[in-house]
């Protein structure tokens, strides 16, 4: 039990209890090796707060961090147990949705996005939209990436994206296109 504890311990994030991000890249590996076998799709979201340096600046570090730990409740919240979220690093968090294609993900993400746009944070109504919200970049195995790495970066493409959109927004990776060979 003792052992068990320690393990725990050294894969989770101290302020949010979340998974840490050693923990995501190892499971992010197990995860599609179990799904290329099974023939199930996994989905990434990659979270990121809006505007947070601006909320750390207004109104302090030790409420930022009171942020950071009730959007990670509110993540936990609404996932499966078997998902896997993680504190990526800052105030940047990681999903795996098992077993979850990528219409499904878009939509757990949209949900994601409205449950914290409608939570009254303290003081959020200082934030540039009068909201504390999220941007989420969503990408699929195998139907957008085929390796852990590009998978990675659709999803943090997508979500570079929902910033330059404008933020509070989800976004969806773009397959590669297929290549046109003119002749
Ligand atoms: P954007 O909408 O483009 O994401 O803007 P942003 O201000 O959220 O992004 P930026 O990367 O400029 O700032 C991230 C901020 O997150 C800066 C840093 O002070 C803050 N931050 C990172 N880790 C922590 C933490 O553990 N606690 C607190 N309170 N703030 C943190
Ligand atoms: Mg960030
Ligand atoms: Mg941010």
């Amino acid at each position: 039990e003792a052992n068990e504890a320690l393990a725990t311990q050294a894969t989770t994030d101290g302020l949010t209890g979340l998974r840490n991000f050693r923990f995501f890249q190892q499971q992010l590996r197990t995860e599609l090796l179990r799904s290329r076998r099974l023939n199930n799709p996994v989905s990434l979201l990659m979270i990121d707060v809006d505007n947070f340096k601006l909320y750390n600046d207004r109104n302090g570090h030790p409420a930022g961090d009171q942020i950071l730990i009730e959007v990670s409740a509110i993540i936990r919240r609404r996932l499966r147990a078997t998902d896997v979220s993680c504190r990526y690093g800052g105030e940047e968090f990681a999903v795996l949705l098992l077993d979850t294609p990528k219409r499904a993900a878009a939509s757990v993400a949209g949900e994601l996005r409205s449950l914290v746009e409608d939570f009254a944070f303290p003081d959020r109504e200082r934030q540039p939209s009068g909201r504390l919200t999220i941007s989420i970049g969503v990408a699929t195995f195998p139907d957008d990436a085929k390796d852990a790495q590009s998978l990675l970066k659709g999803a943090d493409d997508a979500l570079y994206r929902a910033k330059a959109l404008g933020r509070n927004r989800v976004e969806q990776a773009e397959p590669s296109p297929p290549i046109i060979v003119e002749r």
